[in-house]
């Protein structure tokens, strides 16, 4: 038997058999056990994708050859590079697919890339790309470090089992192993420690805003905690002498760029007010001198706003207590999926939660949520989170 997990095409992850694998971005949901249940539950997600989670998504096709280009050839690379023509082509196909217009996210797109080169284009004074797009497993284990395991109720179909939606014949009673999964965007070596790092990229729309909050991530814990799995004994033991350095987290604004703004004097404005990065306004103003000092100012204030790169040092305390609140998290969730076969009227799980909700705004179910009818469910498709077949 295969564990088939929403996003998650990857053999190691399909060979985990008959267990249950949870992930962030599960865990996550359930600080909204309303959300979690429509996502994970009820299985909805959105038809249509909105355009900064497009953005994101096409950010990081780009950043996917562009570190596969550097783990293959290990040399810098300029953004007018005729390599990067099959990589836009394949974003402006699936940015038609999601019906968005390709010419409101590619120059952006480009200028961002062009950002993102100057500023960390350089990688052989950093690290050395070692790995592109890697899943990661962590099993779950108790306070005594016993594996975890708990029984969930399935049905039981020809071809498949599934997680059982409420009491029925077909239904079995399956005790199995909990993992945490997830995937690395790169894992990238330090040329000077021979540290490993897990290197995730990350969009958003305010760099400070996303810095201010992403200490607390569990992320960045659990991204420690499956690498060293990982490296132990997974996929990745060729690294096993390898210390873990941490996280590093390469941040891109998808905000737009503007051009310097021309004065009537025929010279270029230098106002801090206009967050022009830097190597947009030298290409601008070319290779006059007078502009080098406002260039330099540009280059060590405002162009961190577009790109930056944050390393965060693996904590072992933490990740000991990340290891806990897993196991915590692995009970709930077995817990949660088995009451609800059980328990006939899930609709107490889905009351009204606005009144407390301070995410509303920025929750993709507010529809349903605040409005649970028939033309508000037509903007959601079903789409299948876990399930396990041949
Ligand atoms: S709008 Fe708020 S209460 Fe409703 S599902 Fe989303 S996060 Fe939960």
């Amino acid at each position: 038997m295969k564990l088939r997990l929403h996003r998650y095409d990857d053999d190691i992850i399909k060979d985990l058999g008959l267990a249950f694998a949870f992930t962030n971005s599960e865990r996550n949901a359930l600080g909204c056990p309303k959300k979690w249940h429509f996502i994970y539950r009820e299985e909805l997600s959105s038809k249509r994708t909105s355009g900064a989670f497009a953005w994101g998504i096409a950010w990081h096709m780009l950043m996917e050859d562009l570190f596969n280009y550097w783990k293959e050839y290990d040399k810098v690379i300029y953004y007018n590079d005729p390599f990067f023509d099959s990589c836009f082509e394949k974003i402006e196909q699936y940015l038609e697919e999601e019906e968005i217009d390709p010419e409101e996210v590619l120059p952006d797109m480009r200028i961002a890339l062009e950002g993102y080169l100057h500023r960390f284009g350089d990688i052989f004074s950093q690290f050395k790309v070692l790995e592109v797009e890697v899943p990661l497993r962590y099993p779950i284990s108790d306070f005594k470090g016993r594996p975890f395991k708990t029984h969930l109720y399935l049905d039981e179909y020809e071809d498949r089992l599934e997680i059982a939606q409420t009491l029925s014949d077909n239904m079995i009673d399956v005790t199995m192993p909990f993992w945490v999964v997830g995937r690395a965007d790169a894992i990238v070596q330090s040329r000077v420690t021979k540290e490993i790092f897990v290197f995730d990229h990350k969009t958003t729309g305010s760099i400070n805003r996303f810095l201010s909050t992403c200490e607390v991530d569990p992320q960045l814990n659990s991204y420690a905690c499956m690498l060293e799995w990982e490296k132990k004994h997974g996929s990745l033991q060729q690294y096993k002498h390898n210390k873990i350095g941490g996280i590093i987290y390469g941040m891109t604004s998808s905000g737009s760029t503007s051009l310097p703004k021309k004065l009537k004097n025929g010279t270029f404005s230098k106002a801090k007010s206009n967050k022009t990065p830097s190597w947009l306004y030298k290409k601008t103003v070319g290779d006059d001198e007078s502009y080098s000092e406002h260039i330099m100012n540009l280059y060590d204030k405002v162009d961190m706003l577009w790109h930056c790169r944050e390393w965060y040092p693996v904590d072992i305390n933490s990740i000991k207590r990340w290891k806990m609140e897993s196991y915590g998290i692995a009970r709930r969730l077995g817990d949660m999926y088995r009451i609800l076969a059980l328990f006939k009227n899930s609709d107490t799980w889905v009351t009204p939660r606005v009144p407390i909700c301070k995410t509303t705004g920025y929750c993709q179910f507010k529809q349903i949520c605040i409005s649970d009818n028939e033309l508000m469910r037509s903007y959601f498709k079903k789409e299948k989170r876990i399930y396990w077949s041949k």
